[in-house]
């Protein structure tokens, strides 16, 4: 599949040679990406043909591009941006180049916001990858993995707690890569069970997907994990799998 994405993505990247500013490979790039979201990043070095040569002549068609494109204004920060500081989104929407590296930075830290999404539709880290600093690659591509493992396990040492990787983990032993501190399973768990009395303590709800404590501030039952799990917030099982009372209406009329 990836590889057949690949030859597409050279083919249209060959044809732009012939003219100078060629809007309609622009066009027919960024419908590409939109169409077929992200690939691997060996398939996104292939749209540098060959070497300095696409390489001087992208720049020159960046200029032109921004000489004869009109502005547009970012859906975000409504700063005009020019042609080449434009993330078109496949909503139709137009973000700036930083006001997109913001959201993806964000969406590394809280998984509410991951992945970064405009009108309910992904945004393609593709679109985004040429201008993203290494680092913030890096922490992308860590908080991917992470949030795409449901049984979690985080370095147990207090100062460090990052996540370790299922690929870092041997015989129930976890293997911090951060401070190579080590993580029993069982060590693991008795912090779970501590954190799960202090939940119970609170009236709060553990998540029975990826684990994580989530609170009920007011409203009805139907809890939505960051993890995108929905479940019953009175007795944790999945969403519309019980019998429980889906409202509390004292929580729904909030604070008095
Ligand atoms: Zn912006
Ligand atoms: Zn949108
Ligand atoms: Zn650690
Ligand atoms: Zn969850
Ligand atoms: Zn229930």
């Amino acid at each position: 599949m990836t590889f057949r994405l690949n030859e597409d993505a050279e083919d249209s990247a060959t044809v732009s040679v012939d003219s100078i500013v060629d809007t309609e490979y622009v066009k027919q790039m960024e419908e590409f990406v939109a169409t077929n979201g992200e690939l691997s990043s060996q398939s996104s070095s292939t749209l540098q043909v060959d070497g300095l040569t696409a390489i001087a002549f992208q720049e020159e068609q960046r200029v032109a591009l921004d000489a004869l494109t009109p502005l547009a204004d970012c859906e975000v920060c409504s700063e005009a941006i020019s042609f080449h500081q434009r993330v078109r989104l496949p909503c139709g929407h137009i973000f700036c180049v930083d006001c997109t590296l913001e959201y993806f930075r964000r969406a590394t830290k809280d998984e509410v916001l991951y992945p970064p999404m405009c009108c309910t539709r992904q945004i393609s880290l593709l679109l985004i990858r040429k201008d993203m600093p290494d680092d913030l690659s890096r922490a992308y591509e860590k908080a991917k993995l992470e949030f795409a493992t449901l049984d979690r396990t985080y370095c147990a040492n207090p100062a460090c707690g990052q996540f370790v990787p299922p690929t870092f983990i041997v015989d129930q032993q976890a293997t911090c890569s951060h401070c190579d501190t080590v993580t029993h399973a069982t060590a693991r768990d008795k912090a779970m069970e501590a954190t799960q009395a202090l939940a119970d303590l609170n009236g709060w709800k553990t998540c029975y997907q990826c684990n994580r404590i989530v609170e009920l501030n007011f409203g009805c039952y139907h809890m939505t994990c960051p993890c995108k799990a929905e479940f019953c917030y009175l007795c944790g099982a999945k969403w519309k799998t019980c019998d429980c009372s889906r409202w509390n209406e004292d929580r729904l009329l909030g604070p008095r």
